[in-house]
């Protein structure tokens, strides 16, 4: 019988702030934290998951959405490192000096190559084209037990899926993507226009999601389990607007049995257990 008992929950995942949680029967791990102490306090209490369970925080990026929040003090003062790039923990420290704190207190963990492990995680990161100061990544979290291997791969703020993006996302039983925007709605609203051109250029809108998702299908040996779109616009997408985009990628591929599932705003996503 598989026993990896793996799990994912999106804890937020919109432009307002971005925190995912990954855990196994003996540690979790957050991607991002760019929320406040209470909100992701409050979704780790509701998740079951005790702080001293945390074991890492990974960043991906330098924007306030993912490395920013109050969060990360709370983190800092319970002990639990920080695993960030070099040049994005530069850009990171210029922007929150919470970063100073956790260098200052040894949870810094700059990791500079593209493998590493924690906690019995399994770590890859990969990069993602986006317009943050120091670079973004990707990343895919792995567990093995004998000869099983349970992955999640998050990538999200994708400027374009250029660059075999795809490559790095096959394979994987679940999958976190930007779907950020719906090209019409982003278009119509009231923003301005230098600001409708920043999004099109540093964010995936839902077709061109749905583009990736298809390049993943067409490489992939094995199907996920779920798809989780994140990072999704509260102001110009609805979930509406995602999931029959995707709903109709998979069903025409007979993809029936991947559930997707929407993050929020202000309200942890589904729990995935692999
Ligand atoms: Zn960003």
């Amino acid at each position: 019988m598989f026993d990896v008992n793996l799990s994912v929950r999106v804890l937020a995942g919109t432009s307002s702030g971005n925190a995912t949680l990954v855990w196994h029967d003996s540690a979790a791990l957050m991607v991002d934290c760019g929320l406040s102490d209470r909100y992701i306090s409050g979704a780790l209490q509701k998740t079951g998951i005790d702080l001293s369970l945390l074991k890492g925080v990974l960043i991906t990026h330098a924007h306030v959405d993912h490395a920013g929040g109050t969060f990360l003090k709370t983190a800092t003062e319970a002990g639990v490192p920080v695993f960030v790039s070099r040049s994005i923990h530069r850009s990171a420290t210029k922007r929150f000096p919470l970063m100073r704190e956790v260098k200052r207190r040894g949870l810094l963990h700059i990791v500079d190559g593209n493998e590493f492990s924690v906690a019995g995680i399994d770590i890859t990161t990969f990069p993602v084209p986006h317009d943050a100061p120091g670079g973004c990544v990707g990343y895919s979290l792995a567990v093995s037990r004998g000869r099983q291997t349970r992955t999640v791969t998050l990538a999200t703020d994708i400027g374009n899926i250029d660059n075999g993006l795809a490559t790095h996302l096959l394979d994987s039983d679940v999958l976190i993507i930007e779907s950020n925007h719906d090209e019409t709605m982003l278009m119509g609203s009231s923003r301005p226009w230098w600001l409708k051109q920043r999004i099109r250029r540093s964010h995936l809108s839902n077709t061109e999601c749905s583009s990736l998702i298809r390049a993943v299908m067409e490489g992939t040996s094995r199907r996920p389990v779920a798809i989780l779109p994140s990072h999704i616009s509260t102001e110009c997408n609805t979930h509406h607007h995602v999931l029959s985009e995707l709903r109709n990628l998979l069903d025409r591929a007979g993809w029936l049995e991947v559930g997707i599932h929407c993050s929020h705003q202000r309200k942890p996503g589904v729990i995935v257990r692999l």
